[in-house]
């Protein structure tokens, strides 16, 4: 019989997982929170190491169906002018797409071949040299050879294996806040952006519905207050906010939370391992479902390699990952001050930036490959 492996979340990370190591014969479990695997959501990136990934996993096809048809992003001025037009993606291999279609797509990979636990999370863990007994709050108790926390920026495995989550979650100084349009964009092919000092919007074109995002500067805010912190935030705004604030009122449950970067002295402890955001969150400014991906492709190749010594598998994934997570951590303080400059000289010097980038002619798609 295979090694039992217990995986929290079924998000980017987990699925992937959960399709490498059931190839190898591991015995997969996958609980998730949520009661149903949802469509739609803001749109992320597949892009650079976790392109190989997906192409292995025979999903880039599927990938491709579902991305979104950004081909440009529109940085508008307070009057609703142009004030720079700039081609995406960045290489023509990077596929866009809605983070709950890729999180569906990656979940279909394994639909019979792990064991899913829908409307469920793990309660209580106590790890032993030989195995994990878990708890959970609906499913009976169960012992796995390994548990891994791919359960987001909130893990609860994380703080059930390595305590309160405020001493590895580090806020960057921005919250987001993001809603469906209810139809596609006006405009199919282009990413709008709309920036005054501290506060960003932007509407997205996603296959289906259109998404649009409030980032805006703040610490501390509630994140089950999202309409009042919004609102406040944007109530004097002017090009199509208050038509944005209307739909924002309306809308039940929309997703608002604070931007943050996650960072542990180690990922594991014992027989219990973390893995994507839970692990090393780099912020909806990094390239978080790229290295979900490749990360958990690079677990799942070091568990393989060194079967029957996960201490060892569990140093070598940490130790090859890190390399990625570091340098895109280091850059997160940067990426804010672009997407979201404070001042109006900020705001000023980044578009001048963004109109001189414009003018670059586009690189041959070959070169942008590479
Ligand atoms: C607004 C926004 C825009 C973004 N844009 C980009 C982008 O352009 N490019 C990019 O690469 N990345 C982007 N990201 C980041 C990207 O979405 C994440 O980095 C990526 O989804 C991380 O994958 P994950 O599997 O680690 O975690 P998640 O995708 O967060 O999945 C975690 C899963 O765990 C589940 N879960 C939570 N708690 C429990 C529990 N107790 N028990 C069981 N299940 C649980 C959740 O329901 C979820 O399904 C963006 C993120 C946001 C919020």
């Amino acid at each position: 019989m295979g090694m039992e492996v217990l995986v929290s979340g079924a998000g980017i990370a987990g699925p992937t997982l959960a399709f490498w190591l059931a190839r190898q014969g591991w015995q997969v479990t996958l609980v998730e929170r949520a009661g149903a695997l949802r469509s739609g959501g803001n749109p992320v990136d597949v892009r650079g190491p976790a392109l190989p990934v997906a192409a292995r996993m025979g999903i880039l096809p599927l990938l491709r169906q579902a991305a979104t048809d950004a081909t440009a992003m529109r940085v508008i001025g307070p009057s609703g002018h142009t004030i720079a037009r700039l081609p995406m993606p960045a290489s023509d291999a990077d596929v866009e797409i809605p983070r709950s279609d890729l999180a569906a797509i990656l979940g279909g990979t394994v639909r019979d071949d792990a064991e899913l636990l829908l409307d469920d999370t793990i309660t209580e863990m106590r790890q032993d040299p030989g195995g994990v007994d878990v708890t959970f709050e609906r499913a009976a108790p169960r012992r796995f050879d390994l548990v891994v926390g791919a359960d987001g920026l909130h893990s609860t495995v994380r703080r059930l294996a390595f305590g309160p989550e405020a001493a590895f979650v580090t806020p960057v100084g921005l919250h987001v806040a993001t809603m469906p349009l209810g139809g596609p964009a006006e405009i199919p092919d282009e990413v709008l952006l709309f920036n005054t000092p501290g506060r960003l919007v932007s509407i997205h074109p996603a296959r289906g519905e259109a998404m649009a995002a409030f980032i805006f500067r703040g610490k501390g805010l509630d994140r089950h207050a999202p309409h009042e912190a919004v609102i406040n935030a944007y109530r004097h705004e002017g090009w199509r906010v208050p038509e944005l604030l209307d739909r924002l009122r309306h809308t039940a449950d929309p997703y608002f939370d604070e931007v943050s970067r996650v960072t542990l002295p180690t990922w594991s402890t014992g027989r219990v391992t973390l893995l994507g955001d839970a692990a090393s969150c780099v912020s909806l400014l990094g390239d978080g479902s790229t290295l979900a991906m490749s990360a958990a492709h690079t677990l799942a190749t070091a568990l393989t390699e060194h079967a029957g010594d996960p201490a060892a598998a569990l140093r070598r994934y940490e130790a090859e990952h890190r390399r990625l997570v570091i340098p895109k951590q280091r850059r997160l303080g940067f990426a804010a001050g672009m997407l979201v400059p404070a001042t109006h000289l900020g705001l000023t010097t980044r578009n001048l930036g963004a109109r001189l980038m414009a003018r670059r002619p586009p690189r041959p798609a070959a070169a942008a490959r590479s």
